[in-house]
């Protein structure tokens, strides 16, 4: 067993968008860069990433304009592997962007938090743009389900942290250079920084003061952040 992790950022898709759709209030008139990953955690025995991806063609239908960077086959071919060779997917939440390649990854096991797979099979009305892409998906993958903060690997742990869905969890990964953070709600760089607040709220939330409560307890055991949507990590072969 390892004494510690390295993370593989893997780009999946890229879009440009209005900046308060990632930060709450904040950012009004800017631009930015959002881009979707799926998180290769290398140095255990199994094969384990955090989220699929989605489509690019889904995001644009749903009012994203967005570009496939690459296909998830083409990003875990350059890791010398195949999708069909991963066992585990932690799942941060089922909003299409982070689960939609499920049915690629058909020999793994779905960590997902329990609020979240009810939740997302019966979103309320203003959440449905974020759950009906993956309906289908629903009955079909096969759900490791737990319920709150667990141990998934020695070194590798998850923390509900909710608010911008109901079952968002964390990442908790055990680095070389300390405790990193894979935030399972979708921001960038700019939601943890001191600004009005010392975390600003996914601009994309059910619950903005359990979201702002979650990110603060992701700031303060985190020693290195990965907001889940940061766009400079497209350019990092592995973090740290
Ligand atoms: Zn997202």
């Amino acid at each position: 067993m390892p004494s510690a992790y390295r993370i593989r950022p893997l780009a999946i898709t890229e879009l440009e968008g209005p900046m308060p759709g990632l930060t709450y209030l904040s950012g009004f008139g800017e631009t930015a860069t959002f881009t979707g990953y799926i998180w290769y955690i290398e140095g255990s025995e199994e094969n384990m990433v955090v989220d699929t991806g989605g489509k690019a063609e889904t995001l644009s239908m749903l009012g994203f304009p967005a570009k496939d960077m690459q296909s998830p086959e083409d990003a875990l071919g350059r890791l010398g592997l195949k999708c069909e060779d991963i066992d585990t997917v932690i799942l941060t939440h089922l909003m299409f962007d982070h689960f939609e390649y499920a049915r690629k990854f058909k020999n793994a096991k779905f960590i997902v938090q329990k609020e979240e797979l009810d939740y997302a099979r019966n979103p309320h009305p203003l959440m449905q743009y974020f759950y009906m892409p993956i309906q289908n998906l629903l009955d079909e993958v096969n759900f490791d389900i737990i319920e709150g903060d667990k141990e998934i690997i020695k070194g590798v742990n998850v923390l509900l942290t909710p608010g911008h869905s109901p079952g968002s969890q964390s990442v908790k990964i055990k680095t070389e250079k300390g405790i990193a953070v894979i935030t399972g709600f979708c921001c960038i760089k700019e939601n943890f920084k001191e600004g009005i607040w010392p975390v600003t709220p996914p601009g994309i939330h059910v619950n903005a003061t359990q979201a702002y409560d979650s990110m603060l307890e992701v700031k303060e055991i985190a020693d290195i952040i990965i907001p889940l949507h940061e766009p400079t990590f497209a350019k990092r072969e592995v973090i740290p």
